[in-house]
Order: C-alpha cells, then sequence, then structure tokens
C-alpha cells in the first residue's frame, strides 16, 4: 500500500505533456498551459478540448481529468498498480520525507483551489458582461434566420434567456507589444448568439457564444491567423461543468425533459414536435453544453470496437457506468419530471455518443422516471423519427 506523500513523490517526477504525448496526445503550448488532441478519446474534431495544466489534465469531451496515474490508467485500461509501475515504480520514504511531502502537498493543494476559484470568478464576471451587453431575440430577427437555415423555421421560439449580440469579440492567442507585455488576440469580431448556462439551483455559472456569419446563413467561419486552422466557432467563458441551457420551456412543474449536447438538436426536436402538434404546455428542453455534461462522469472507459488510438491499441472512451460522486458536477434532473429524453446528435463518434446517452439512463434511472434515448442528425431526421413513434 502506497502512501498519498509516496504517490506525491512519484508524479512530481513525472513530465505529464510529455505522458501525455507518449500515450499519443499532440499538445502545443497556449498560454500557460498545454492544450491538443486527447490521448483517451482523441478529441475528434473538438482536438482543442484536452487541457495539462500543471500536475493535472482535464478533457471535455471525456468529461473528465486527473492526474498521471490516472491518464495511463483511462488510456490504457490497467489498473493503478501497474499505472504507477508504468512511471518507475514509487520509491520508499523517510518518516522526515513523507512529512516534508504532506506539508508541501497541503499548502499546494489550498493554493491551487484558491487560484482555481479567483479563476472562475473572474471567467463568470466576464461572461457576464459579455451576456448583459446581449438584447432579447425577436421572433423573425436575425438570429431566427439562422436558425431557418438549420430547418428551423416557423419553430416555438427560443427560451427568453437566450439573446443576440452584433459585435462579440473572438480571442484566440497573444499578441505581445514592442515593451514584451502580452495580451489576448482578437481574431474575429461578429454576431454572437449567447446562451447562458446554468446549475443545478438556477445560477449563472457560464456564457455558451456560438458565433455566425454575418449573414446568418450558419456559423462563422473563424481562422487562426498563424496556421490557418479552422477554429471552433463556439466558446464556454466560466465553468460548465454540471450547467445546462434552458433552450424552451418553463422551470415550472416541467413533466417530459428533452436533454441533448448542442442548441440546434435540442431546437430541433422542439420544432420537430411543434409541427407535429405535440409540444405540451409541460415540456422542457436543455442542451448540455458538452458530451461529458450529458452522461456526465465516467466510473472508467472502455475500449472503443474499431477505432485506433495514436499509438496503435483500441481507443478507449468513457464508458456507461456513471460515476455518482456528489463532489463532481452534474445535472439534475427536477423531481417533477416524469419523462426524460436523451438526444444524440450525429456530431460526435457514433459508440462514444450512445455510450454517453446509456451513461446518462444509469445515472437519473429513478421510480417514476421514463428514459428513452434518441440519436439523431439533425431536425429532419427527428421529424421521421416522432413520425414513427407512438
Ligand atoms: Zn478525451
Amino acid at each position: 500500500m502506497l502512501s498519498p506523500a509516496q504517490i506525491e513523490d512519484l508524479k512530481a517526477r513525472v513530465d505529464l505533456a510529455s505522458l501525455a504525448e507518449q500515450l499519443g496526445a499532440k499538445l502545443r503550448r497556449s498560454g500557460r498551459h498545454m492544450m491538443g488532441s486527447c490521448p483517451i478519446c482523441g478529441g475528434g474534431k473538438r482536438a482543442t478540448r484536452f487541457e495539462i495544466k500543471g500536475s493535472q489534465w482535464v478533457c471535455a469531451v471525456c468529461g473528465d481529468g486527473g492526474d498521471a496515474i490516472k491518464l495511463i490508467q483511462a488510456v490504457t485500461g490497467c489498473d493503478f498498480p501497474a499505472a504507477v509501475d508504468r512511471l518507475g515504480g514509487a520509491r520508499p520514504l523517510t518518516r522526515e520525507e513523507e512529512a516534508k511531502i504532506a506539508a508541501v502537498r497541503q499548502r499546494r493543494e489550498a493554493a491551487r483551489q484558491a487560484e482555481q476559484e479567483r479563476y472562475r470568478q473572474k471567467e463568470i464576471e466576464a461572461a457576464r458582461l459579455i451576456y448583459d451587453r446581449g438584447r432579447a431575440l425577436q421572433s423573425g430577427g436575425a438570429i431566427s434566420r439562422y436558425f431557418a437555415a438549420r430547418n428551423c423555421d416557423g419553430g416555438p421560439g427560443l427560451a427568453p434567456g437566450l439573446r443576440g449580440a452584433a459585435d462579440v469579440p473572438y480571442f484566440h492567442g497573444e499578441t505581445v507589444d514592442h515593451t514584451g507585455r502580452k495580451s489576448p488576440r482578437v481574431v474575429h469580431r461578429g454576431p454572437a448568439l449567447l446562451s447562458p448556462v446554468h446549475d443545478n439551483d438556477g445560477a449563472f455559472i457560464a456564457l455558451h457564444i456560438t458565433w455566425l456569419k454575418p449573414d446568418f446563413s450558419g456559423k462563422a467561419e473563424i481562422v487562426d491567423p498563424e496556421t490557418g486552422e479552422l477554429l471552433p466557432a463556439k466558446k464556454v467563458r466560466g465553468s460548465m461543468g454540471g450547467g445546462h441551457i434552458v433552450v424552451l420551456g418553463s422551470r415550472e412543474t416541467p413533466r417530459r425533459l428533452f436533454k441533448g449536447e448542442g442548441i440546434e438538436t435540442v431546437y430541433s426536436v422542439a420544432t420537430a414536435l411543434y409541427r407535429l402538434g405535440r409540444l405540451r404546455p409541460g415540456d422542457l428542453f436543455w442542451s448540455s453544453v458538452s458530451l461529458g455534461n450529458l452522461g456526465g462522469r465516467a466510473i472508467c472507459t472502455v475500449a472503443h470496437p474499431t477505432l485506433k488510438g495514436p499509438t496503435g491499441r483500441p481507443q478507449r472512451i468513457p464508458g456507461p457506468v456513471p460515476d455518482l460522486n456528489p463532489a463532481i458536477p452534474s445535472i439534475s434532473i427536477p423531481a417533477s419530471i416524469e419523462q426524460l429524453v436523451l438526444l444524440g446528435d450525429g456530431d460526435s463518434d457514433p459508440f462514444l455518443t450512445t455510450k454517453t446517452l446509456e451513461r446518462g439512463r444509469a445515472r437519473y434511472a429513478r421510480d417514476g422516471l421514463r428514459i428513452g434515448i434518441a440519436m439523431a442528425e439533425g431536425g429532419r431526421d427527428f421529424n421521421d423519427m416522432l413520425e414513427g413513434s407512438a
């Protein structure tokens, strides 16, 4: 049995970024952190969602994070002792060393938590400022043109919390002025859809921003001026763990909840139901912002049946068993809900999406709640699905 100090001592000898690269990650520096493709899930199109901050990693697609030992376990599927072995094994420590390491660890942990909380508050304030400058959506207004282009014209209308803004800057990387001072670099400005992210108590915890083309016919095409790489047209400011966006519906005694990853997917379903005359007053539509948030954290990863990771071994993705540790933020389902429909869209790998939905079903299972899973790609498919269902 290893002591916490021995584990700490072992991890202090590991360079997490090079370990992640050995395990198949492709990383680049972004400010103070390293980010890139995830050695566990690959990250697919969202290959910027794996990040290393000091001795911790986090992946927004996996919805998970941890230290070097947990990374090895998640990537290879091995157990704790095998992961410790791979890092070179623990060394015996004297009692003095033990005490010293434990003290340093405690101090660092307290400092890390304080720093994290400071950063979180700063991000929420920044998100709040952007949101406050937004304007309520008008029916038939500019934002509705974006949804019309996605086969959602004449839909039931979006929740009043969603706003539009004409000119939102998109920051990426940094610029250095002649004195050597660094500041965030604006690579794009334009109209955007602003969607507030709330926690289970209804507190504003983040802002989801979707940049749109000037004619609102789709998402903006934003290019990194240095690399020519196409950047994601969406960003989240704040911490979205356990948060959701109310796309449509009221919080008052909802009966049926449709929950999917993207705002567009969820609104497609609302529109399809509306057109079929099957939208009910107690219907609620939520976006979980990320796939990880949709199913919550998994207890462990499972091997993908066909995909190979960057080093040739089967790729591992978050499995179907939820981690129900209450300390990990996760979306909770209102008590009045009688039917929950978990929606999978076509944006991510189907196996990854299916396991995420299965994990959600296991997470939310309770008496008196019917849970269904629906996979679709865009509004038309959901229309078909709804026509075909009783
Ligand atoms: Zn991942």
